[in-house]
């Protein structure tokens, strides 16, 4: 019979848990409750030296069965696992450390314990003991009051805000567990969600980091313990500000901005259609592997080959990271370095172990502790964060496959591929010459595979279920725009499938080869086109998409990575290759943009009650503008010899204008470039209504101006951008939003050109409204550029007057879009 322990702070309250616990059963012969609890009868505390003994008698009284240990919180689950450090390693095997909560799960673990259960069922039995309860009231798990949970006696733990929008999914965790990493063993770390009250679990585990569900606006509690504690927690302080890394991807998703390939590599097979659609013959991968053909040798043989496989699956993974870094960039190529991270997960590992030393083989071991991780995920509530299971499945398979000697998957035939989930690394390296479109039968938009083939240009339809189970070579169509998914398609309807695609390629292509034409309207108006840039792969593709420079080089996404301040040389240099990419043409350098919904390791901010409305953009350097003025002397640098120019954000008054032109003086004279910043172009951005109804003021010395439509749509209707509950009061074709874009156009002082960098600059749908209002550039995303370009070329400048005097006139954003779509309806008849 297995036997049980718990630690707890608390001596009185460990003991009046067993007494109600084993209450429940009636013969209790051979059943073993200990408990480690208190400093003494009546002191708070947890000793691992006491946790330790208590695991070795239990160890004994089991006779091998193993042990359950239930835990309260904090320092009680770092001393347990200190204890599992100091007990012999073979007792550590057999001790499962549960998260249940102690009282239900104590109850639950010790009514199956007495009636034999084994260790596996009764830790699963302590860890659902909550259910029955949740069941019976009806609600989710509580959230702990007030948010927040005692620090450590040692005073080492942090709260830590989950501000990325996809919170603490499996990339950002896998920076989190990283940073753990570099101080363990010697400092352990924990982590909880205060917020969902998920956890602790280890920080070393990416598994059990990524299960516990943080996501945007969440709390966590991280505990440290050991000699690096206050430097550990200093570092994910640091790195949570700057979203686990995660916020250049909420700015301008790197997926997005590859979404047409061609252009980042001309290698064969590497880019997709692009065309959001496909129809083709069904095709398959070969079967999955069964783990069961591996006999078992062993133990000590079956742990040997666990190691080599993943060793080997690492080095694997590196290749591809590799891959995906050159052809993709590197938010694709931290994909496969957090599966790497997940592979030496000591959650899943221990797992193994537990079931290698039962008997099991490496293949079944490895493959049933992978299942048992992607079932956590499977768990969660946030459907974004259930789809990081994909990820755990992933590199499942990819050790077992080296467990069973077998060679990557490939794709059998040409056509559309049908999987059950589209694993990354199967994303990364089929052949889009011959795979026109992937439809998985599980899972959604947002696991990595899905991403990272579409970033490729390959059409992937997601969710599609049983409807697929057709045998090979019957043919497919779908369309990801519309949704549409038909099977075995009679002939009329392939031919009206294949048209609407050929019409959607002509589109595509007539926009890709004239790329590199000006835009201009049909009676001559000409629009500067560029693009909006985040790192130098963006700016390239921008470059190779036909972008006339840069309207927007988003200086806080570009360092996002940097732990430290870059020098003037560093940022010299980055900026200089920007402006290299795209010369002769201009590229348009934004200062820092901190505050709000962005943050940098290096720039300290403070706490706010509303940040949206606090220190954000050029306010954030108003006691201390050393960083900006460091900007502002590698802008100048560049100056001397490339076409930059440079501009403010969240600016509001006139005294905002005359201190950054002032900051600028002082940059360039303590460079010696006074005469570089003298014809250096200066702008700023317009995303403040005060400074759009002032705009004649503040511009009389600007030689330009954007208007960020993200933020000047926020603000002027009062509703933040990030939050999607707010999306009926947030369209920035509101008329409001459009009559200060005219208002800014109207009351510009002569020569000052006007151009739009936000969101809306992208939409091909709304960008000859944009001229009609008066604008002279748009900065869209690199991947819209072409299309961009293209429904400029569609319309005269009048139509588009008219237009947008009509859309002035609307009641709302839906009729604005209503007259826009009509317009576009017309235009394809
Ligand atoms: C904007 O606000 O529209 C803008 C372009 O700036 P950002 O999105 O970087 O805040
Ligand atoms: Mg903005």
């Amino acid at each position: 019979m297995i036997a049980l322990v718990v630690v707890s702070h608390s001596r009185a309250l460990a003991s009046a848990a067993v007494e109600l616990a084993t209450q429940m059963v009636t013969g209790r012969e051979g059943l073993h409750v200990g408990v480690a609890a208190g400093l003494d009868g009546t002191t708070l505390g947890t000793d691992a030296g006491a946790v330790a003994q208590a695991l070795v008698r239990a160890d004994e009284a089991s006779a091998g069965a193993g042990v359950l240990v239930l835990l309260d919180l904090g320092s009680a689950v770092l001393s347990a696992e200190m204890a599992l450090e100091l007990v012999p390693p073979e007792v550590a095997g057999r001790v499962r450390l549960s998260p249940a909560p102690v009282v239900e799960g104590l109850v639950a673990a010790v009514v199956a314990a007495a009636s034999g259960a084994d260790l596996h069922t009764c830790a699963h039995e302590a860890e659902v003991g909550l259910a029955p309860k949740i069941a019976h009231l009806g609600c989710d798990p509580p959230r702990p009051a007030g948010g927040s949970v005692p620090a450590l006696p040692s005073g080492r733990a942090a709260e830590l805000s989950v501000v990325a929008e996809h919170g603490l999914h499996a990339r950002p965790a896998a920076r989190l567990v990283g940073v753990a990493a570099e101080v363990a063993p010697q400092t352990r770390v924990m982590v909880r969600n205060l917020t969902s009250g998920r956890g602790p679990v280890d920080a070393l585990s990416l598994s059990g980091v990524a299960t516990l569900d943080a996501r945007q606006g969440h709390v966590l509690l991280v505990e440290a313990e050991g000699p690096r504690a206050a430097e550990v927690l200093g570092r994910l302080s640091e790195l949570a500000a700057s979203g686990f890394g995660d916020l250049p991807a909420a700015l301008e998703p790197l997926e997005e901005a590859t979404r047409l390939a061609p252009a980042v590599s001309e290698e064969p097979g590497i880019a997709g259609s692009g065309l959001d659609a496909a129809i083709g013959p069904v095709v398959r991968i070969e079967a999955p592997l069964d783990p069961d053909l591996r006999v078992a040798a062993d133990p000590d043989t079956e742990r040997r080959a666990v190691r080599e496989a993943v060793k080997l699956a690492v080095a694997k993974l590196g290749e591809l990271a590799g891959h995906a870094r050159r052809h993709l960039g590197e938010g694709q190529a931290e994909v496969f370095e957090a599966h790497a991270v997940l592979l030496s997960d000591p959650q899943i590992h221990a797992d193994v172990e537990e079931r290698i030393a039962g008997g099991a083989s490496g293949a079944r071991a490895w493959s049933d502790a992978v299942d048992d991780a992607a079932r956590r995920f499977a768990d969660l509530p946030d459907p974004y964060q259930r789809e990081r299971g994909q990820d755990v499945h992933s590199i499942g398979e990819r050790v077992l496959r080296v467990l069973m000697g077998a060679e990557e998957p490939e794709v059998l035939g040409q056509g559309v591929l049908v999987v059950d989930e589209l694993d990354p690394a199967l994303a990364i390296s089929l052949n889009a010459s011959t795979v026109q479109g992937v439809i998985t039968r599980r899972g959604g938009g947002t696991g990595h595979g899905v991403l990272i083939a579409s970033s490729r240009g390959v059409p992937v339809l997601t969710g599609a279920g049983d409807a697929v189970d057709v045998p090979e070579g019957t043919i497919i169509a779908f369309d990801v725009r519309t949704g549409i998914l038909e099977i075995d398609p009679d002939d009329e309807r392939r031919a009206t499938f294949e048209t609407m695609l050929e019409g959607r390629r002509r589109e595509r292509r007539h926009a890709i080869d004239n790329a590199h034409v000006a835009a201009a309207t049909t009676d001559g108006l000409g629009v500067a086109v560029r693009a909006n840039v985040s790192s130098l792969a963006v700016a390239r593709l921008g470059a190779g998409l036909g972008a006339e420079g840069s309207g927007l080089v988003r200086t806080e996404a570009v360092f996002a990575q940097w732990r430290h301040a870059p020098s003037v040389e560093q940022q010299t240099e980055v900026y200089a290759a920007i402006a290299d990419a795209y010369a002769p043409h201009p590229v348009t350098i934004r200062t820092w943009d901190v505050g709000g919904d962005k943050s940098l390791p290096f720039i300290p901010g403070r706490v706010e009650h509303n940040p949206f409305l606090g220190a954000r953009g050029v306010r954030a350097f108003a006691a201390d503008p050393a960083l900006l003025l460091d900007q502002l002397e590698a802008i100048c640098r560049v100056a001397v010899d490339r076409r930059v120019r440079v501009m403010f954000p969240m600016v509001t008054t006139a005294d905002d204008v005359v201190a950054m032109r002032r900051l600028l003086e002082r940059a360039a004279a303590r460079a010696g470039l006074a005469e570089v910043a003298a014809r250096l172009d200066v702008g700023i951005m317009v995303e403040v209504p005060a400074a759009a109804l002032r705009i004649r003021e503040l511009a009389a010395d600007l030689d330009f101006v954007s208007i960020g439509s993200n933020d000047l749509a926020q603000y002027t209707l009062a509703a933040e951008r990030g939050n999607t509950t707010l999306s009926p009061w947030s369209d920035p074709l509101e008329p409001a939003v459009l009559q200060l874009v005219r208002h800014v156009a109207d009351h510009l002082p002569p020569g000052v050109v006007l151009g739009v960098c936000g969101a809306m600059a992208a939409d091909p749908d709304v960008v000859g409204l944009l001229v009609g209002l008066g604008v002279h550039e748009l900065s869209a995303s690199a991947a819209t550029v072409p299309m961009v370009k293209e429904r400029l070329r569609t319309g005269s400048a009048r139509g588009f007057r008219e237009l947008a005097d009509r859309a002035l006139t609307c009641r709302d954003a839906a009729a604005v879009r209503e007259l826009l779509h009509a317009r576009i309806g017309r235009q394809a008849v």
